[in-house]
């Protein structure tokens, strides 16, 4: 199912029955953003009857591969509609601002901005955590958890008809993770710098930002590099609600996709590849609305208007504060004996 590159064809369009919103603000915002942006179709996803959907990617900024990058990706879980949303908000805010904006015309001079908004639109048509075949795409990657995980949460091979199905095993990535994989690769891993961050939601009531390990608790080689990164952001936003930790602080999982690229860069490359992903805390907007409980798609989305936009203003800052910590990862990288004590701290911190 997997297409081959090319420019974004009108003609994907017309081949959808059921329409999907975000993917129809997505190539709205394509539009708008006209020679401003780079689209793709990376692949496509048929669902028989009711219609096809193409996997878009789109990038702006230099194409210098020594620039610093930053991968967006959202709507890897069908369910979680405020993470594709999220990215979205900050792709069409970058749009936008691209029409007035001279810092950020400097910025993307020495920048490089990927997304994928919308990784999983097939199980966003059919309401489900899983892409089509039943696959959950955060058990997909061929990578085995090291130490006990949950029963079942932590990725199974019983069933695609239970939840949280890796797929069979020795098979092929399902085509969502490939194209994400072909993305990272060419865009993110050649480069001395890159960051990228998955937006989820459903875990708990606080918003949380985690770094790999999931399938494993030894601290990854760039521990230093991420304790670096969380000073940045929580010493110029004071008042801000996340918690930082690596995954396996919450539990393990086999199969974790940013685990497996971490790994692959860490193989391939000498640059820095900090894969992150916001776990947005729907169980607050569950709290405040008792009422989403009974919807299956409310456990995971701001059901009510104003806390929707309130939940897109509130992480457009940290998707913006990447792009920013990243076009100026030479400022703030830690190096020498900086370095280790940043290791020895974060340590001490989550380990
Ligand atoms: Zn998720």
């Amino acid at each position: 199912m997997l297409g081959s590159h090319g420019r974004l064809i009108p003609s994907c369009t017309a081949m959808k029955i059921r329409a999907l919103p975000e993917l129809q603000a997505l190539e709205r915002i394509i539009e708008l953003g006209g020679s401003n942006l780079e689209s793709h179709v990376v692949g496509k996803v048929e669902l028989p009857g009711i219609g096809t959907y193409p996997l878009l990617t789109v990038a702006m900024g230099s194409k210098s591969r020594d620039a610093p990058a930053v991968g967006y990706f959202g709507g890897v879980h069908g369910l979680e509609r405020i993470g594709a949303e999220v990215v979205i908000a900050y792709l069409h805010n970058l749009v936008m601002r691209l029409q007035w904006d001279s810092t950020l015309h400097r910025q993307l001079d020495g920048l490089r901005l990927v997304f994928i908004p919308i990784v999983n639109p097939g199980g966003m048509i059919l309401g489900t955590r899983a892409n089509p075949s039943g696959v959950d795409l955060m058990r997909n990657a061929p990578i085995d958890a090291q130490d006990r995980v949950p029963f079942l949460i932590g990725g199974q091979r019983f069933s695609a008809g239970l939840p949280w199905y890796r797929g069979r095993i020795s098979t092929p990535m399902e085509p969502e993770n490939s194209a994400v994989c072909q993305v990272v690769e060419q865009e993110l891993l050649a480069r001395k710098f890159s960051l990228s961050v998955d937006c989820h939601s459903g875990f708990g009531v606080s918003d949380r930002i985690w770094f790999p390990f999931a399938h494993r608790r030894a601290p990854i080689a760039h521990l230093a590099e991420v304790h670096a990164l969380t000073q940045l952001f929580t010493g110029s936003h004071s008042n801000h609600r996340y918690i930082f930790e690596p995954q396996s602080l919450q539990y393990l999982a086999h199969g974790d996709l940013w685990d497996y690229l971490y790994m692959r860069a860490c193989a391939s490359t000498s640059g820095v590849f900090l894969p992150l992903t916001l776990e947005m805390g729907s169980w607050l907007w569950v709290k405040k609305n008792p009422r989403q409980l009974f919807s299956r798609h409310g456990i995971f989305n701001p059901l009510i208007e104003h806390r929707q936009q309130r939940v897109l203003r509130q992480h457009m800052l940290f998707l913006d504060f990447l792009a920013r910590a990243a076009y100026s990862h030479e400022r703030w990288l830690p190096l020498g004996e900086d370095r280790a004590k940043h290791h020895s701290q974060a340590l001490d911190q989550w380990y």
